[in-house]
């Protein structure tokens, strides 16, 4: 599907043709957006909102218009609930902040999913710390799935935010978040959801989804990096302090009192990513050419393939099962060191990626200490599928005769 529009599998890795199946980590880069930022920066560059000169009002035109851009692509009610952030980690580390300091007390407690992205572990451990609250678990079973029951059992009026992976970056699990988020509401609980692996591959709809917060990163929808977004409810982000203090984001500024801007500029302060801003804007109208519904189709196409093709290897132990999957299969194989096969495999032109996936709790929920995962972009192909399982049986084969 559309990889003519990638100019990176032009290229070739050690003389063979690139297999990048490492969608999941960051996806590449299409020539619109490409191009796009190119051009900004060749003939149209300038800062943003501060000036009056044309150039400025053409940045910030665009900066805007990106935001009005967002605000469809997640159907968000309004452009003051979409913030720039320099990513999800950004995202969460601005709610935590923020967030916490308005509304977290000591005694209360935050719930997450022991599925979740160090992103989304740390920065609410920072909090509680800080506040004297506490963090608090929901496990998963051997599939991969959420035990909505336990979830049930810890929610308490002393539940003040849930925040949880849409689809988790090891398990590949899409987790029920409309009925997460309306178990959170019932205790009078806020959402966040990390949308960092839903956002490049499904339609997502904020207000359907009923949820407070929801971010994700600009690289992993085929955009820059260094450019992410948060959208939040704007009774929320209204009521939340700023998050960093500095230009744009200041009403008056006196040596007594500064009083701060309106959303969302509040909570954007400096100079901010502008071409980056400019370049998810590409991506994200490039996304809604193509459409998310025929990217869901086609990677969950990739997906079957791939685990029916996989489950064939002896050995092989794929970690999430759920019904429901996002593009991801990470896997062990037994006698067969995760780090020894991908740069076997990396030999042979394929880009994938070993370690602890930054969730070492899901790890540690399997008793290993690292695993394999290949992940799928719009750009891939079944028969790039087919390479990579030839490459790894070779692989399979060769490592256990040594
Ligand atoms: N959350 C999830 C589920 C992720 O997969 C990632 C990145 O891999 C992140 C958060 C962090 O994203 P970023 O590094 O772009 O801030």
């Amino acid at each position: 599907m559309r990889k003519e529009d990638f100019p990176i599998f032009k290229t070739s890795v050690y003389g063979l043709p690139l297999v990048y199946l490492d969608s999941a980590a960051t996806a590449q880069k299409p020539s619109v957006v490409i191009d796009k930022m190119t051009n900004f920066y060749q003939s149209h560059y300038g800062t943003v909102h501060r000036a009056i000169y044309k150039l400025s009002k053409e940045a910030t035109f665009q900066y805007e218009e990106t935001r009005s851009l967002v605000r469809a692509f997640l159907n968000a009610d309004k452009n003051e609930e979409i913030i720039f952030t320099r990513g999800t980690t950004e995202a969460i580390n601005l709610v935590a902040y923020s967030f916490g300091k308005a509304f977290i007390q000591p005694g209360d407690e935050i719930l997450i999913s022991e599925m979740e992205h160090h992103s989304n572990i740390v920065p609410w451990q920072l909090l509680v710390e800080d506040r004297g609250a506490r963090l608090k678990v929901i496990p998963f079973d051997e599939r991969g799935v959420l035990d909505l029951k336990a979830f049930e059992k810890l929610l308490s009026s002393k539940t003040k935010l849930v925040a949880v992976t849409h689809i988790s970056n090891v398990l590949g699990t899409i987790n029920p978040i409309k009925e997460i988020a309306k178990m959170a509401h019932a205790v009078n609980a806020k959402i966040l959801v990390d949308g960092a692996q839903s956002a490049p591959h499904m339609k997502i709809d904020v207000q359907d989804l009923d949820v407070d917060f929801y971010l994700f990163s600009g690289h992993k929808i085929y955009g820059p990096t260094g450019i992410g977004v948060l959208y939040g409810k704007e009774a929320l982000l209204n009521a939340m302090p700023p998050y960093q203090g500095g230009g744009d984001m200041i009403e008056t500024v006196t040596f007594e009192k500064t009083t701060y801007n309106v959303l969302p500029l509040k909570f954007e302060a400096g100079t901010p990513m502008i071409a980056e801003v400019i370049g998810l804007g590409a991506a994200i109208r490039y996304l809604q050419n193509i459409g998310l519904e025929a990217i869901y189709t086609h990677e969950q196409e990739l997906l079957n393939y791939a685990t029916k093709k996989l489950k064939e290897i002896n050995g092989i132990h794929i970690l999430g099962n759920a019904d429901k999957k996002g593009a991801i299969l990470t896997f062990t194989l037994e006698k067969i060191h995760p780090l020894d096969l991908a740069t076997f495999l990396d030999l042979q032109g394929i880009s994938m990626r070993t370690g602890h996936l930054c969730a070492q709790p899901v790890m540690r929920h399997f008793g290993i200490s690292s695993a394999i995962r290949v992940s799928f972009g719009l750009y891939n192909t079944k028969e790039e599928i087919d390479y990579f399982i030839e490459c790894l049986k070779k692989a399979v084969e060769k490592m256990l005769w040594i």
